[in-house]
């Protein structure tokens, strides 16, 4: 339905828009962090690592050196059966290392190398790198790139005889692959991720933009609905006039009492005009200001008394018996706008003697509950369903449109009332039975002096 209106689908479209391009923003900034920040914690761990076992076998060496380019077999104290002295001793399969270090070498697949101060491999530890050239002097990080293709990441330490002459430096490294593989896996994650993520959001933000234009919607249709009953209302009565406008200048010979006639006629239709332009007035006013002007204290007592007043001569004509019930022997004062406050409650005494046939009886009650005054407008009359009850308050709504249109007025009479009752912070309720009668409760705060 929404759809089908052009300015809102075109804002439903644009709400949508917005929502899952800034969703796709952030999302991307979040996955572009994410793999930041793990591939630098995953470098920084990879280099650390490297650092402490290049630290804990330096520490671990230097203090027995004795020699420039003499390997002491303390390294294969720390390396036990890794160690392979100028390339001749290397160990065919290694055995499983006994030592802590020896194992994370082994674990890690590091690579290890001593090299003189001249760059001369004294000896090695694992698979060395192939094709990667020696630098002298040795920098203490280097990342390196071996024939094959593979990269290697490498740390240097020198390392000095225990008279202070050099000796040579301890070289450890690692294959980058591992690292690149695993940084290649989530990117691939992150850009096949992503867009699923993003046709996700924007199937999510369609969604969500609709439900969230849904109560703009239904108040939008609640105005248009509005505006056609109330044109429709309107054509009613300027119809009517026309017609007997038409027929009358059509008409060769007017005499007085045909004249009369046709002035009533105009007369009656402009009066059901201007109540209904008077009602839409108030309504809207009502809208508009959402509060209450031109305050005043207002004694529901007194106010009673005159809709009685007023309304007795009607029951009298209608046959129905009219009575009051103050059932407080207090005296109930509301701050309000008195002619309003009387305007709905005559809404509801009109309605009552309206629907109620004759012969029966329309109460009007009042009430006192803790801080609220209660005022109730009873009548053994028609009784309204269960389904229409929800619906009456509705602007326009009429229980049974052909019958109404006779007795009643435009639909507006209950609409009325309860936005008047609203402004004052008050309640009204119906309860009814069919065939039974109807009771409407208005529920209002009561002025604490
Ligand atoms: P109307 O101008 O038709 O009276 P209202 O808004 O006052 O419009 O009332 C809406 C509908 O509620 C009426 O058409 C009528 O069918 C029903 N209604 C209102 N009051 C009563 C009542 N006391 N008893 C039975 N039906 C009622």
């Amino acid at each position: 339905m929404m759809n089908r209106n052009h300015a809102f689908s075109l804002t439903r479209k644009r709400l949508a828009g917005l929502y899952a391009g800034t969703m796709g923003l952030i999302l991307a900034a979040c996955g572009f962090g994410f793999y930041e920040s793990m591939a630098h914690e995953h470098w920084e761990s990879l280099n650390r690592k490297l650092a402490t076992v290049a630290g804990t076998l330096h520490d671990g060496i230097e203090p027995v050196l004795e020699q420039p380019g003499k390997v002491e077999p303390i390294v294969d104290h720390f390396l036990p059966g890794l160690v392979c002295v100028n390339g001749t001793q290397c160990p065919e399969q290694a055995p499983i290392a006994e030592r802590h270090i020896a194992g994370v070498v082994q674990q890690e697949n590091y690579y290890i190398r001593f090299v003189d101060p001249n760059g001369k491999i004294l000896a090695t530890v694992g698979q060395q790198p192939e094709g990667v050239s020696l630098q002298i002097p040795a920098p203490s990080w280097q990342t390196l790139q071996a024939g094959n293709g593979t990269s290697y990441r490498q740390v240097s330490l020198f390392l000095k005889t225990r008279n202070q002459s050099p000796w040579g430096y301890i070289q450890v490294g690692e294959s980058l692959e591992a690292y690149e593989t695993h940084l290649a896996r989530v990117r691939w994650t992150l850009i096949i991720g992503l867009p699923i993520a993003m046709l996700l959001v924007a199937g999510a933000s369609w969604w969500l933009s609709g439900v969230a234009m849904r109560p703009v919607y239904q108040s939008y249709r609640q105005i248009q609905q509005f505006t056609a009953d109330a044109a429709h209302e309107l054509r009613t009565p300027l119809a009517a006039i026309r017609s007997t406008v038409e027929f009358t200048l059509d008409e060769p010979e007017l005499s007085e009492s045909e004249v009369r006639n046709t002035l009533r006629i105009i007369e009656r239709q402009n009066n059901r005009l201007s109540n209904l332009v008077q009602d839409l007035l108030l309504l809207s006013r009502l809208d508009l200001q959402g509060n209450v002007i031109r305050l005043s204290l207002c004694c529901l007592n007194t106010l009673i008394e005159d809709l009685i007043e007023e309304f007795s001569a009607l029951a009298i004509a209608s046959d129905l018996i009219l009575k009051a019930d103050i059932q407080t022997s207090q005296t109930l004062i509301v701050l309000g706008n008195e002619e309003q406050l009387y305007r709905s409650f005559a809404n509801l005494m009109t309605n009552a003697m309206q629907y109620t046939p004759p012969g029966g009886i329309v109460i009007m009650q009042l009430n006192q509950e803790e801080e609220n005054a209660i005022l109730s407008v009873k009548d053994t009359g028609i009784g309204i369903s269960l389904v229409e009850q929800s619906r009456i308050f509705d602007r326009f709504y009429r229980v049974n449109s052909d019958r109404s249109r006779k007795t009643g007025g435009a639909g507006l009479g209950l609409s009325i009332a309860q936005a008047i009752v609203q402004a004052h912070h008050g309640k009204i309720q119906v309860q009814s039975d069919i065939g039974k009668g109807s009771v409407f409760t208005v529920r209002l705060p009561l002025q604490i002096s």
